[in-house]
């Protein structure tokens, strides 16, 4: 049986929490440990799959193909975890899988409720992530802020599994903020003295606190929050603001938090070796004296989240060329009237998309990169978009589209499947997760990999329409990528340029800070050579 770490938030939310859990799992890790992090959501959806990213941010993508919280990047990409469906528990699930069970009459009469019924599914969805599997530890991550009403019912289930479990086998970790008010000059700690209050209220001790703070304090205020909050001193553990989210499995293991953790458990373990991470993760960063500029062109450009793998892989890229990355945010709608914000860009990059707003620009930015030889990674619809671009400008094909932005189009370039247009369901109905992709030899894609088959992540419904795959490449477009079993187009290049690559699948949420993806590494690589500064 695991033992368990519950995380909970308080004061406010974006305090980084999905980081902090990452970091957690990091460092114990590093101590030889087997863990997992599962996130728990308490909004009602089924899964984020069908949410606005303005409500949500990115949905995450895992190898089996379920649509997740973004924190689930986290998770992956500090620690060695492999996040399935199961590591993210959402109240719809909960929900949805209750009332299937009451329909088909499992509960024999019995009147359902959230105590017992909600709260026992809830501990058997936690449960179920280290069933068959060795795991010494498994971090739940309770999303949310303490005090919200949605969320009281995964409290109330992890206040009973710890019951359960023994105390030596659970422990609560809460992270809270201490403002700086800067009128008073003072750090405030009353909003985590009543965050943790209100978790007492429903029964929930933290047997350790993660401050998030702006500037490090005394030990005089770790005191007072110790004594307020029932807390231990040595628990208190600041949470101090760094630049790098990177850096903060270091300031963990600083201030002695894995020691502090596994003694509460019980465990014992070797001591952690972060040297490799602080080394070739950290420092590379920190260090880096080089810099390339990377246009990235969406249309949620002005949301932290909507793009995050993206963002992160873009300097997993920058690290192992020993550079660093600015991004340059672009609006997609923006370039239809002037492009002149790319011409400061080494590099460009389209991410994917829905709806038809800011695809035309998308389309403009794949011009200007394909016409003046500008380093280029598209990824779905950024390949989507390339593809029509390089059919109407290179082709001749002027109205050539995506039947997803015209349905009557006269040259489907990109077209949904026979098996997608009977669907009618949206969640979860994409081509989603894990497929094989068999890659020509010769190719820049091949160069990049290095590798005849390599498995990337999918999150679509149109795809490359065969039917134009001759003519398409007759004009100079390379199909370096497919997926054999359906002969789907995976990955398209073009020759006569330096790096013009645009995949079908997600690449960014299979790069790590320490294992750069190839397609992101190779476009900062061509890009540092493209630099006009
Ligand atoms: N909208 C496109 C499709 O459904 C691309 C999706 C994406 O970029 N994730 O195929």
């Amino acid at each position: 049986m695991p033992k368990y770490i519950f995380v909970t938030g308080g004061v406010v939310s974006s305090l980084g929490k999905g980081v902090a859990c990452a970091s957690i799992g990091k460092l114990l890790e590093a101590r030889g440990l087997k863990v997992a992090i599962v996130k728990c959501d308490p909004y009602i959806n089924v899964d984020p799959g069908t949410m606005n990213p303005y409500q949500h941010g990115e949905v995450y993508v895992t190898d089996d193909g379920a649509e997740t919280d973004l924190d689930l990047g986290h998770y992956e990409r500090f620690t060695s975890m492999r996040a399935s469906r199961l590591n993210n528990i959402t109240t719809g699930k909960i929900y949805y899988s209750i009332i299937t069970k009451e329909r088909k009459g499992e509960y024999l009469g019995a009147t359902v409720q959230v105590i017992p019924h909600v709260t026992d599914e809830i501990k058997q969805n936690i449960k179920q992530v280290s069933k068959g599997r060795h795991l010494d530890i498994v971090i739940v991550e309770i999303g949310g802020t303490v005090g919200d009403i949605e969320s009281l019912p995964f409290l109330e289930a992890i206040r009973q599994l710890r019951l359960e479990v023994g105390a030596h086998n659970a422990i609560n970790v809460h992270l809270t903020l201490v403002p700086y008010i800067k009128a008073a000059g003072e750090l405030k700690t009353k909003p985590t003295q009543h965050s943790v209050g209100k978790l007492r209220e429903i029964g929930i001790q933290p047997d350790i606190l993660l401050c998030r703070t702006e500037r490090r304090f005394s030990q005089a205020i770790i005191r007072k929050i110790a004594l307020f909050c029932n807390v231990e001193e040595n628990a208190v553990i600041q949470a101090i603001d760094v630049d790098d989210i990177y850096e903060i499995p270091l300031v963990f293991k600083q201030q002695a938090l894995d020691e502090i953790i596994l003694h509460k458990l019980r465990i014992p373990a070797p001591s952690a070796d972060l040297s490799d991470w602080e080394e070739k993760v950290v420092n590379k960063w920190k260090r880096a004296k080089r810099s390339v500029r990377i246009a990235v062109v969406g249309k949620y450009i002005e949301l932290q989240d909507a793009y995050k793998s993206i963002y992160e892989a873009l300097r997993h890229g920058a690290i192992a060329n020993d550079s660093r990355v600015e991004i340059i945010k672009v609006d997609s709608e923006k370039l239809l009237e002037d492009t002149s914000i790319l011409d400061s860009a080494d590099g460009i990059l389209v991410p994917g998309g829905f709806g038809q707003r800011g695809f035309e620009g998308k389309v403009v930015a794949i011009r200007y990169a394909r016409e003046r030889k500008v380093p280029f990674l598209g990824i779905c619809l950024g390949m989507q978009a390339a593809v029509v671009e390089f059919a109407r400008n290179v082709c001749g094909l002027t109205s050539a589209n995506s039947t997803e932005f015209d349905p009557e189009t006269e040259y489907p370039v990109i077209s949904l499947l026979e098996e997608q247009k009977a669907i009618q369901q949206l969640g979860g109905t994409m081509r989603l997760g894990a497929y094989p992709c068999r890659i020509a030899r010769g190719t820049l894609a091949y160069r990049l990999y290095g590798r005849e088959e390599v498995s990337e992540r999918h999150r679509h419904r149109y795809e490359f329409n065969n039917d134009y795959r001759n003519l398409l490449t007759s004009r100079g477009l390379v199909v370096s990528g497919v997926y054999p079993l359906k002969d789907l187009v995976e990955i398209v290049e073009l020759e006569d340029h330096p790096y013009f690559i645009a995949v079908q699948f997600h690449p960014e949420f299979k790069s790590k800070p320490d294992k750069a993806h190839p397609l992101f590494k190779g476009l900062i690589r061509q890009a540092l050579k493209a630099s006009k500064r």
